[in-house]
């Protein structure tokens, strides 16, 4: 009989990611999904990191590799996404599972983007034609989700740092029927431009005076939202279970083939 799911998770050492490595063993533990880990100091090497990657790749025994975020500054993060096996990406961030995504075909989808969605879609609002607009482009959750956003046909407007500097950025949040905010700066919408009845997915992690905040006013959102996912606590958890699911589709994947 086939050994269950194995997730490997390469992290670098810092207190923020090790918050998040140990949710990640416990919902994998939960899960009755192996991990292993590899916690690499602050100041590792490129050629290090990648050797790690391959190994994994090449070890029939791993079906999953989460490389974590942000890397220090001397790994080129889009280098080593590139390099982990396609089908072992259960952050959906290789440049084939991006194309895929492009398309609509995903296998293994992005798992922030993946956890936005699923939010949204707990509400139970049907998104064909409702105004849904994200704050931040980044490659990781701004881009993902805006495709996923495409997929069930709402009307899609992705704001970026253009956008503040034209002034413009109130008016979009003002129409949102749907808002996903992932910038990374505290507080940055302001409560009062929250669409009466809206869906508000904070994406945003921020520390101020110790504590953790979202990128969105909360008590005032909250005030004017149906719905809204509060920081910490909302999108953060939901990603770690996708990260398990994409693992468990990995794990199938890589049965069938
Ligand atoms: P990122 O790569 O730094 O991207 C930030 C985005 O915000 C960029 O697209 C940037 O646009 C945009 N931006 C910056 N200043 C702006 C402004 N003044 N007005 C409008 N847009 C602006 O960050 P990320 O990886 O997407 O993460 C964003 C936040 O989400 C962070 O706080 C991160 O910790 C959090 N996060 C949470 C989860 C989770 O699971 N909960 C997962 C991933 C990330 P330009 O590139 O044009 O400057």
């Amino acid at each position: 009989m086939a050994q269950p799911p194995m997730l490997a998770i390469l992290s670098f050492v810092t207190p923020a990611s090790e918050v998040y490595r140990k949710a990640q063993r416990a919902h994998a533990k939960a899960l009755g999904i192996r991990t292993r880990e590899e916690a690499a100091p602050e100041r590792v090497t490129q050629a290090e990191v990648e050797r790690i990657v391959q190994a994994w790749n090449a070890d029939p025994a791993v079906h999953g590799i989460f490389v974590h975020q942000p890397m220090p500054p001397q790994i080129d993060a889009q280098r080593l996404s590139g390099l982990i096996d396609p089908r072992k990406d259960v952050e959906g961030i290789h440049p084939q599972n991006s194309a895929r995504r492009f398309f609509a075909k995903a296998r293994i989808g992005s798992c922030t983007a993946l956890a936005i969605m699923e939010l949204i879609e707990s509400t139970g609002m049907d998104l064909a034609g409702k105004e849904a607009v994200v704050v931040g482009h980044s490659e990781i959750v701004g881009r993902p989700v805006s495709m996923l956003l495409l997929d069930k046909l709402a009307t899609t407007t992705v704001c970026h740092v253009g956008t503040d500097r034209a002034g413009r950025l109130e008016e979009h949040v003002r129409r949102a029927d749907v808002l996903v905010v992932a910038v990374g700066r505290p507080h940055f919408i302001k409560g009062e431009w929250i669409k009466p009845g809206s869906i508000v997915i904070d994406v945003g992690i921020n520390v101020v005076d110790q504590h953790v905040v979202g990128d969105v006013e909360f008590e005032p959102a909250r005030a004017r939202a149906a719905f809204i996912s509060p920081v910490p606590g909302g999108v953060g958890p939901v990603t770690v279970m996708m990260v398990m699911k994409n693992t468990i589709e990995a794990f199938k994947l890589q049965q069938r083939a």
